[in-house]
């Protein structure tokens, strides 16, 4: 028999060539271009089972990341596992949006409700080594896979310390005495009866990450409502929202009280997220 090599696995497989091509980096432990550079190679046969067994396990629908326990956020390596969501691009439109508010104030305080990976609250916190960062969600085993990814991602000589990880139902378990420069959350904004959840990668993603159970707003009318007593004068609050909601987020913000409140396109044109100003 002909010995298996990259070259093969990569014309036989019937996942999109990029999916072949990070499963067999993960169980090779190659960079991208050496599959090119030793494509030829003749690879051992427990590393061909290994291949295997997870482009048999993504062909029944398991995502990628959590196949391979890690995805690219802003740059930065998240660990993912089934209790987290898996960090989505467009996500990054959120940081970049935060990253501005904060521009000018020294030291700021930031707080991300329903943190998951952490990818948020590391990416802001790499990128502002001098904020305080708070990363909250209800899960704890998120909130473990959050605390891995901080404490591998970050500088622990950072001068904003270290993340400040909390078991909290949305604002539940804060310190009512903080106030914030930035909040921002990635909330579950699916409502209960959306076909998508039962299609795709969210079928594999914590349910509880994803949907409210309800319209896909109630997560969004919670963070919006307690959002006030939680930031400082002009402090800023932006929430990631569903394709079709960025109308009825920016109303729930008006009718808070809130100023200067906007929405913003990410890279496929879709109003994605939300956001506004406390004047305090
Ligand atoms: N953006 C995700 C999706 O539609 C949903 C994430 C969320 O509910 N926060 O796949």
């Amino acid at each position: 028999m002909d010995p298996v090599t990259p070259a093969a696995l990569l014309r036989a497989s019937p996942l999109p060539p990029l999916e072949t091509r990070i499963l067999l980096t993960h169980v090779l432990g190659w960079r991208h271009t050496q599959l090119i550079t030793r494509g030829d190679d003749a690879l051992d046969s427990t590393v061909v089972e290994r291949y295997r067994a997870l482009e048999a396990r993504r062909i029944a629908g398991e995502p990628v990341a959590q196949l391979v326990g890690g995805r690219e956020f802003f740059g930065l390596d998240f660990e993912v596992t089934p209790d987290v969501l898996i960090p989505r691009p467009e996500t990054e439109l959120l940081v970049e949006t935060a990253l501005a508010a904060l521009e000018n104030i020294a030291r700021p305080r930031v707080l991300d409700l329903g943190t998951g990976t952490g990818a948020i609250a590391v990416a802001i916190a790499s990128m502002r080594p001098d904020a305080q960062v708070w990363a909250l969600d209800r899960s704890a085993e998120a909130l473990a896979v959050a605390a891995r990814n901080a404490a591998r991602l970050l500088d622990t000589q950072r001068p904003g310390g270290a993340l400040e990880l909390q078991q909290s139902d949305w604002y539940g378990s804060l310190d009512t005495a903080l106030r914030f420069n930035v909040i921002v959350s990635n909330p579950p904004y699916i409502a209960s009866g959306d076909p998508h959840l039962s299609e795709g990668d969210l079928r594999f993603e914590p349910r509880g990450a994803l949907t409210d159970e309800a319209d896909g707003l109630s997560a969004i009318r919670k963070i919006i409502a307690g959002a006030p007593t939680r930031l400082a004068a002009n402090g800023v609050l932006w929430i990631e929202h569903g394709y079709d909601q960025a109308e009825a987020v920016r109303a729930l913000l008006s009718a808070q009280g809130f100023a200067q409140v906007r929405s913003e396109h990410d890279l496929a044109g879709i109003e994605r997220i939300s956001g506004g100003e406390w004047p305090g």
